[in-house]
């Protein structure tokens, strides 16, 4: 089916600034190029932009902004378009801004062990790089690949790691961003304890690109760790899952990951990834375990026994130990078929919801039954980061727009009576927005519109994301 299209032509003044500007090779007018930033993964209807901006500069970034504020002109930002909310997918009369060029990792500090780093920079690119000097980026997800640092930042990323290394946010030490009146805001810190007033950068960080364009950032490493060992569960129950985590948070100070997958996930992902079923019986929960450390013999054998007590007490009923780096891909692969399962499974509901440990396992049970029953012919898979509260549910296929929305509306109601939150780390973008009043408070949603018309009085950048409407002067 071809894609929906917008050619509404620029403002000739605007076109001939924005070529003075950038330079024409920098601006793509060509449909087949232009197609490849229609959207993001996210259900999102796609639109092909008109024109897609590629600056090289945080300046030529920065000026962009300038030039298209002046003219009331809408701008759509694009990271690596990995998201899974629609952010990055541009709406009709948008042009777009590709961070794609601004690629370069600009200083390391092997000493220190920080970077400085361009926004464009894919996250895999990063951590590579940090690597050959013994150091390591820790955020990590899937789309590792393709999703870049900036783009990490602006939705605040969790991903795997996050019970030992915290979300992106922990990890930003400064950041650069280009407002849109043209302001290149420097607030990249470069002294790690700075107690001067209201800490700026996190207004951005989260912020989806929808007050300012991060441009460069500086961000933390952590030392590399030279061992990491493996480990996957089948659990009993929900309950031994939480009684497992704290037990391996208790006896394992390297726990870098604990994944959790309910049953159907572990069968969907052995269908679309072709893996054989990890253990001989099904088990209704599986826990993928990680530790990080230095020396591979003893973190082995520290992490078999906490897990042979734990199977002594019944808390686990099998278990995987990894015993090569082989080993550690293949455990890993059952939770990393997510990729697959969302081009398998559209169109899809992608939740990252946030749930109240003591709470999820009531929710898993109250939602899946539901769903099974109003919803026989999709699947319904539930996995996530149990050390931080974060559940995901895939949901798919729903040919009919209008169950896809029904069947959301249910779900996110149901997170709010249980106290959740409805994106616990890809963001709201314009899929979540229409349930954004489960989560936030009235005043809390005036004041997110308010800070809007501080930064983007035009509403001229990513309009429409996160909140709808014009931006709010305050009163
Ligand atoms: P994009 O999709 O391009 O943009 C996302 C939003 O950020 C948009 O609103 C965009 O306008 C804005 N933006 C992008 N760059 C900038 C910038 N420089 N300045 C200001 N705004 C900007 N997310 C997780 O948190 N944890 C996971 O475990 C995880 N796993 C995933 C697995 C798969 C297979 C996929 C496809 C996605 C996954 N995601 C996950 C979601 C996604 O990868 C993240 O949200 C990622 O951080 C998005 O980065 P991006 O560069 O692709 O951003
Ligand atoms: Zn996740």
């Amino acid at each position: 089916m071809p894609l929906p299209t917008d050619y509404a032509p620029l403002s000739p003044d605007l076109a001939a600034s924005l070529a003075a500007l950038l330079g024409d090779d920098a601006i793509s007018h060509d449909p087949a190029r232009n197609a490849a930033h229609a959207g993001d993964w996210s259900e999102a209807p796609h639109v092909q932009p008109p024109i897609v901006l590629f600056p090289r500069t945080p300046g030529q970034v920065a000026g962009t902004l300038r030039l298209c504020h002046e003219h009331g002109q809408p701008i759509a930002v694009q990271g690596g378009l990995t998201g899974l909310t629609g952010g990055a997918t541009p709406q009709a009369g948008e042009i777009v801004l590709s961070l794609s060029r601004l690629n370069a990792i600009e200083d390391f500090d092997t000493v220190g062990g920080t970077v400085l780093v361009q926004a464009g920079v894919a996250l895999e690119v990063l951590q590579q790089h940090v690597e050959t000097e013994g150091w390591a980026f820790p955020l990590d997800l899937g789309a590792r690949g393709s999703c870049q640092v900036g783009g990490n930042a602006a939705t605040n990323a969790g991903g795997n790691r996050v019970i030992r290394y915290g979300t992106m946010r922990n990890l930003v030490l400064g950041l650069e961003v280009a407002l849109p009146d043209g302001r290149l805001l420097d607030l990249l810190g470069r002294v790690t304890k700075n107690t001067t007033g209201v800490d700026l950068k996190h207004l951005f960080i989260g912020a989806e690109g929808t007050l300012g364009i991060i441009t460069r950032l500086t961000l933390k490493l952590s030392p590399r760790a030279t061992a990491t060992t493996v480990a996957l569960c089948a659990l009993p129950s929900f309950q031994a899952a939480t009684r497992l985590v704290r037990e391996l948070r208790r006896a394992l100070p390297g726990l870098s990951a604990f994944e959790l997958m309910w049953q159907d996930f572990m069968t969907a992902s052995c269908e679309v990834s072709q893996l054989r079923p990890p253990f001989g019986d099904p088990a209704p929960v599986y826990a993928l375990v990680e530790t990080q450390g230095v020396d591979d013999a003893a973190d082995r054998q520290q992490l078999e026994q906490t897990l042979g007590q734990a199977l002594e007490h019944d808390i686990v009923s099998d278990v995987i130990v990894a015993q090569s780096l082989d080993d550690n891909h293949s455990l890993w692969a059952y939770r990393e078929s997510v990729g697959e399962l969302l081009g398998r499974l559209k169109p899809f509901a992608a939740f990252d919801v946030a749930i109240p440990v003591a709470r999820m396992g009531d929710f898993v049970q109250q939602v899946g039954a539901r769903l099974a029953e109003r919803y026989p012919e999709p699947r319904h898979l539930f996995f996530g980061h149990l050390g931080d509260d974060n559940l995901h549910l895939l949901t798919g296929p729903y040919p009919d727009a209008a169950d896809l929305h029904a069947m959301e509306a249910a779900v996110y109601a149901t997170v709010g009576d249980y106290g959740g939150s409805i994106s616990g780390e890809h963001g709201v973008g314009v899929v979540k927005k229409p349930f954004l009043h489960h989560s936030r408070s009235a005043d809390e949603l005036t004041i997110m519109r308010q800070l809007k018309a501080v930064f983007d009085p035009r509403g001229i950048l990513n309009p429409g994301r996160i909140l709808d409407g014009a931006p709010e002067p305050a009163r």
